[in-house]
């Protein structure tokens, strides 16, 4: 296949009439052709905007079944059908029923969640605003998945028994591997730059931090605080956007913190998605409407 450019998938999506919704952690040349880019939940509430009908989301799958359920009678097309999220698979629905039997408590899932699995959840939140969302259950004792580390930073924060489903094995590996160490030796390099880290990182690396918060959340503070340099820790696309944001501010990301499953996405296979209209999402109407449930309860539970 000939060189594809920026320029070249803009054109097109443009005749063929998709509007390009992509992810904060998608390669930075993805996000230049993106209409939309921000984090999962951002991204599904402004596909609900859009007048045009046809989207093509790029991220990983629970984040596009999440854009069609959202919008069902758009059609949604994602260039590759292997981009996951191990995280997210890690929660199988029997893993929820079981727990609501054994400890009779809410379920809270986390956005990066299968569509399945968030079936089986009393509530549905994001990284955003789980601590709110937590804080205002009627319960002290919450079930909460699948990322251990942000189940132990809302138990930390709302003071409840917070117990992470599946438990160990339930966290993103980007964020889980990052290390004190690694943070610490940027620090060094960088003494003057503030630490801005996302709550799915272990809790010693959070403990270092001077501010905690989503992806979006990060967006805000780096624009708002006086600092000029900031270390993001948090997957390498979102380093890239900020510094598209913010050109006369520094930023500095820890280059293991990559997600291969959002990188599966590059221009060829997006101009090809574009050519041949693939590959379609569907959902269950069933689904859908519980998702929106879901979705409608966590935006009254966050206002
Ligand atoms: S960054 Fe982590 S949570 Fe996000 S898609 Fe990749 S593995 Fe999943």
């Amino acid at each position: 296949m000939i060189n594809i450019s920026i320029e070249d998938i803009k054109k097109l999506a443009k005749e063929k009439g998709y509007v390009v919704l992509a992810h904060n952690y998608q390669l930075y040349d993805l996000q230049q052709i993106a209409d939309f880019v921000g984090d999962s939940l951002q991204l599904a509430q402004m596909a609900r905007k859009i007048e045009m009908d046809k989207i093509l989301f790029l991220g990983v799958d629970f984040m596009a079944e999440m854009v069609k359920a959202l919008n069902i009678d758009k059609k949604v097309i994602v260039p590759v059908r292997t981009a996951t999220c191990p995280m997210a698979n890690s929660l199988e629905p029997e893993m929820i029923l079981e727990a609501k039997k054994k400890y009779g408590a809410p379920f809270v899932i986390y956005v990066n969640s299968t569509l399945e699995a968030k079936q089986y959840a009393d509530y549905l939140c994001t990284s955003a605003n789980a601590v709110e969302v937590v804080s205002k259950i009627d319960s002290d004792v919450i079930l909460f998945g699948p990322d251990k580390n942000l189940a132990n930073y809302v138990a930390e924060k709302t003071g409840k028994k917070v117990i992470p489903v599946p438990g160990e094995t339930g966290y993103c590996y980007v964020h889980n591997y990052v290390t004190l160490q690694q943070v610490l030796r940027l620090k060094n390099l960088y003494p003057k730059a503030k630490v801005v880290v996302h709550p799915e990182v272990p809790k010693d690396v959070r403990t270092i931090a001077d501010y905690v918060g989503s992806t979006s959340q990060m967006e805000k503070f780096v624009a708002l605080d006086e600092s000029k340099e900031f270390i993001i820790v948090t997957e390498k696309g979102m380093v890239d956007r900020l510094k598209a944001l913010y050109p006369n501010k520094k930023f500095y990301g820890v280059n293991s913190m990559l997600c291969y499953n959002m990188k599966k996405n590059n221009l060829k296979n997006v101009y090809k998605a574009l050519q041949n209209d693939q590959f379609e999402i569907n959902v269950e109407k069933t689904q859908a409407e519980k998702l929106s449930y879901l979705v409608q309860k966590m935006l009254e539970m966050s206002r």
